[in-house]
């Protein structure tokens, strides 16, 4: 028997196949970390520790879970590595932007610039005895979409280990983990999204093995003015949304906390400027450009192959 469970949590699709599995208690305690997690994290729910540290910014440190404390450590550290382009403290310059929920909203340059002032995760407090956080001004929020999906899978990874089960495909809104094999014989295959065309047209496949892989794109949430792409990942430096050549970056690795954070980093560095990130992080990556160019690190060249013909696809090993 095998098991497939597809819920709503974290604003997106997810789903769990546990393949030659009949233990269907794994995946409702799965599922429900999940939630529980999205509890704990989200923007949109008033209750949650996020949303707590955000409505006393400026005022007050406030106590939060373990697990709230320590993925706002890891992001710290992230912006440290990421030369500050990965920041969960672009909260408001997310919500300004509104991209994906205004309607083609362009901020003036006063509102921009006032915006970014609240930008920095060297604003994060951290009351590491009273596991309390406190963000230094008044109307600065963090925002952890950028490593909360990531985060959610290396839990479900987690509790599904501790079962004892070792193969499963886990894919919370596009942060995919490949635990094991898919059967004695295969390996897992997933897609690479298509940037060019709607979401689940696959261009292209890659072989994982106990990987994670997670992707970065201006495909999803974006709109078009003035045959410019407005899309939803920020860069911190000019609070635009992000101008490499990159349409879409997908990172091959180990943990997908790390990879979360670090897809929306090398999104908005770039192909060459990441270049030394990805070989700290020992990560493989297909990068897509805008001129529809598809580009592999070396790790990559035997286990990717093209599903269908991409517009003007040439494979160039980048490192
Ligand atoms: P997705 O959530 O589409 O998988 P990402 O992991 O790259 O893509 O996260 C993008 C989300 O993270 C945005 O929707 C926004 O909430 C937030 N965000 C945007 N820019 C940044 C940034 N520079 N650093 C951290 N978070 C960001
Ligand atoms: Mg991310």
């Amino acid at each position: 028997m095998q098991i497939n469970r597809i819920f709503k949590a974290l604003g997106t699709v997810n789903s769990i196949f546990i393949p030659r599995c009949n233990d269907s208690i794994v995946i409702l305690e799965a599922a429900k970390r999940v939630m529980e997690i999205d509890d704990r994290f989200s923007v949109y729910k008033e209750e949650s520790d996020i949303s707590m540290i955000n409505r006393h910014a400026g005022e007050r440190f406030v106590r939060v879970h373990d697990e709230t404390l320590n993925i706002i450590k890891k992001s710290v550290e992230m912006s440290k590595l990421t030369d500050c382009t990965f920041d969960i403290t672009m909260g408001p310059l997310v919500q300004l932007w509104g991209i994906g929920k205004k309607k083609d909203y362009i901020p003036d340059q006063k509102t921009l610039a006032d915006t970014r002032c609240l930008v920095g995760y060297h604003d994060i407090m951290i009351d590491e005895a009273n596991s309390s956080v406190m963000l230094a001004q008044r109307g600065q929020k963090i925002d952890l979409g950028a490593i909360a999906k990531g985060y959610a899978a290396e839990e479900v990874r987690r509790i599904l280990k501790n079962r004892g089960i070792d193969n499963a495909l886990i894919n919370l809104g596009g942060n995919i983990i490949a635990m094991g094999q898919m059967n004695p014989y295969s390996q897992w295959t997933i897609g690479v999204q298509n940037p060019m065309k709607k979401t689940g047209s696959f261009f292209a496949t890659i072989k994982l093995k106990d990987e994670t892989a997670v992707t970065s794109g201006s495909n999803e949430r974006y709109f078009i003015k003035d045959n410019k792409r407005y899309h939803h990942i920020l860069d911190p430096r000019t609070g635009m949304p992000s101008q490499s050549e990159l349409i879409s970056v997908t990172l091959i690795g180990k943990c997908s906390t790390t990879l979360d954070a670090l897809s929306t980093a090398v999104f908005i560095l770039g192909m060459k400027e990441s270049e030394k990130l990805l070989k700290r992080f020992e990560v493989e990556a297909v990068f897509i450009r805008n001129d529809g160019s598809v580009f592999l690190t070396k790790g990559l060249r035997n286990r990717f192959s093209f599903a269908e013909q991409f517009e003007s696809s040439q494979i160039i090993c980048a490192s």
